[in-house]
C-alpha cells in the first residue's frame, strides 16, 4: 500500500492518505505506507498480501485460540447461510441456532443456571451488563445504585459503555467530559483497601456494579495480586454491588479453565464473553445472567418488566452456528487442557527469558497469556517492529509491555522459537 500526501481543507495541513479504511487506535500518518495487510493465515500463521508468514503470538487481539482458518467452521457456515442466514429474536421470533448455542453455553457456563444474552463481540457485551446492572437496581427500586466501579488501567472495549468506564486514562479522554456516561468511576487495580475505601466514600448506596477484568489484559497483563478478586467479591456481597466479571479474553479457556471463575473460585452476577467462544471466525458476544437478575424479568405475569435490550444481529444464526462448531472442537480436541499442559513450559520460558535479558523488569503471566515488562528506554513498539522482521507477531501494552498470548495450539518449540526472538529483538533494540 503506497501512502500519498494530499492537503486537507486547510491547505497549509498535509494530509495522510491511505486506504479508505480508518485504522484502528494508531495516528493515520504513523500506520499508512507500512501497514501488515493480512490476506491468509493457517494454525499459528498468518500471512501478509506482499509474502510474509508470521507467527501470531498474540491470536490476534487475543482472540484466535484454535488457530486460524479451520474448515470445520468454513462449513458450518456456509451451511448455515444456505438454510438460514439469520433471523431476529426479538418479540416472538428467535432461530434455531441462537437457541441451540444458548443450551450450550448455559451447560459449559460459569454461573449456575443462567440466561444468556447474545450480541456481536466485547464491547456489546459490556454495554449490555452495565445497563442490566443499573435496569437490575431501578427494578427493585433502588434508584440511586447507579454508579459502576471499574479499575485503573482497566480495557472493556469502546463502546460508550466501555469508553466511560476506561482504566486506561487515554481512551476517555477527548469526548468533553470525564466519561460518556457520568455515572462511573475507577478504583484501585491492585489494591483492595483501596476499593474498599472508594465503596465507603461513594456509598455502597450509590453504586450498581463493579466491573473487571479476572486478569486485565491490553492494562498490562496483570494477574489479580493476592486476596484482590476475593475482597472485591466480597465487598459486593456485602454491599449489594453487583460484581461483573469481564471475560472477554480469559473466557472459553485462555487461562487452562474454561472461566476464570474456575481458576480464582468466583461468582459472580454477569460475566461477559466474546473472543473466545468463536475464537474469531464470527463476530459474536453475550452475557451470562445469574437467576437473581433475570427471574423477576421472566415472572409469568402480564406486568413483568422488560429489559429493553436487543439488536438486530443479536443471536445471529451464522454466527451462533459457527460458534457450536467452534465449541465442539474446544471440547473433543481438550484444547483448555492443553493450555493448562502447556502452562508449566510457558512460565518457565518467561521466568527463563526476565532471567537472562537484563532488558527485561517482569513478567506477568495465567495460563497462556503473558506480558513482558521492558526497562523504560526500550521502546516495545520499536521490539515490535524487530519482532516482525523476524517473522513473530508481539504488540505493545500498557506500561512498556510486550503481549505474548499464542492460539492453544501453539507446539512448545514454536514457544520457545518465539520468545527467543523476542529477546533477541529486545537485545537489539537496546543496542540501537
Ligand atoms: N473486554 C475486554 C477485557 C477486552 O480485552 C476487549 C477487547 O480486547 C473487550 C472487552 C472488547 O471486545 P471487542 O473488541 O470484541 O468489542
Amino acid at each position: 500500500m503506497t501512502t500519498t500526501v494530499g492537503t486537507t481543507t486547510d491547505p497549509t495541513t498535509p494530509v495522510a492518505q491511505g486506504s479508505a479504511l480508518w485504522p484502528a487506535q494508531a495516528r493515520a500518518s504513523q500506520v499508512f505506507g507500512r501497514q501488515l495487510v493480512i490476506s491468509r493465515a493457517e494454525g499459528s500463521f498468518i500471512e501478509t498480501e506482499d509474502g510474509r508468514r508470521l507467527f501470531d503470538g498474540t491470536a490476534g487481539l487475543w482472540h484466535a485460540n484454535i488457530g486460524h482458518s479451520r474448515p470445520e467452521l468454513a462449513r458450518a457456515a456456509y451451511e448455515q447461510m444456505m438454510n438460514l442466514e439469520t433471523y431476529h429474536t426479538f418479540a416472538r421470533f428467535t432461530n434455531d441456532r441462537a437457541a441451540e448455542l444458548a443450551e450450550m453455553l448455559a451447560e459449559v457456563s460459569p454461573i449456575p443456571d443462567p440466561k444468556l444474552i447474545l450480541n456481536s463481540g466485547g464491547s456489546d457485551a459490556i454495554d449490555v451488563a452495565c445497563k442490566l446492572a443499573r435496569r437490575h437496581w431501578q427494578r427493585e427500586g433502588r434508584e440511586s445504585k447507579q454508579i459502576i466501579l471499574s479499575r485503573e488501567f482497566a480495557y472493556h472495549g469502546l463502546h460508550a459503555y466501555g469508553t466511560s468506564i476506561a482504566g486506561l486514562e487515554f481512551n476517555r479522554e477527548g469526548y468533553g467530559t470525564e466519561s460518556l456516561v457520568p455515572e462511573t468511576a475507577r478504583v484501585s487495580f491492585n489494591d483492595p483497601e483501596q476499593v474498599r475505601r472508594a465503596v465507603a466514600e461513594i456509598g455502597a448506596e450509590n453504586i450498581a456494579a463493579i466491573v473487571t477484568e479476572p486478569v486485565q489484559g491490553t492494562g498490562g497483563v496483570n494477574p489479580p495480586t493476592e486476596g484482590y478478586l476475593e475482597t472485591i467479591q466480597e465487598l459486593c456481597r456485602e454491599n449489594d454491588i453487583l460484581l461483573i466479571l469481564d471475560e472477554v479474553i480469559t473466557g472459553f479457556g485462555r487461562l487452562g479453565t474454561m472461566f476464570a471463575t474456575e481458576r480464582y473460585g468466583l461468582q459472580p452476577d454477569l460475566v461477559t464473553f466474546a473472543k473466545g467462544v468463536t475464537s474469531g471466525y464470527a463476530p459474536l458476544g453475550g452475557i451470562f445472567v445469574s437467576r437473581r437478575i433475570w427471574e423477576p424479568f421472566f415472572a409469568d405475569t402480564d406486568d413483568a418488566p422488560i429489559f429493553r435490550h436487543g439488536s438486530t444481529y443479536a443471536g445471529h444464526a451464522t454466527a451462533a452456528a459457527v460458534a457450536v462448531e467452534h465449541l465442539k472442537i474446544l471440547r473433543d480436541e481438550k484444547l483448555v487442557d492443553r493450555v493448562r499442559e502447556l502452562e508449566p513450559t510457558f512460565v518457565k520460558d518467561l521466568e527463563d527469558l526476565a532471567r537472562n535479558n537484563p532488558e527485561v523488569t517482569e513478567v506477568r503471566y495465567a495460563g497462556l497469556l503473558g506480558g513482558v515488562t521492558l526497562r523504560e528506554g526500550v521502546a516495545v513498539e520499536k521490539v515490535c517492529d524487530r519482532m516482525i522482521d523476524k517473522g513473530f507477531i508481539s504488540r505493545p501494552l500498557r506500561g512498556n509491555t510486550l503481549q505474548v498470548s499464542p492460539p492453544f495450539i501453539v507446539t512448545e518449540q514454536e514457544l520457545t522459537d518465539f520468545l527467543a526472538a523476542m529477546s533477541e529483538a529486545i537485545t537489539e533494540e537496546a543496542a540501537a
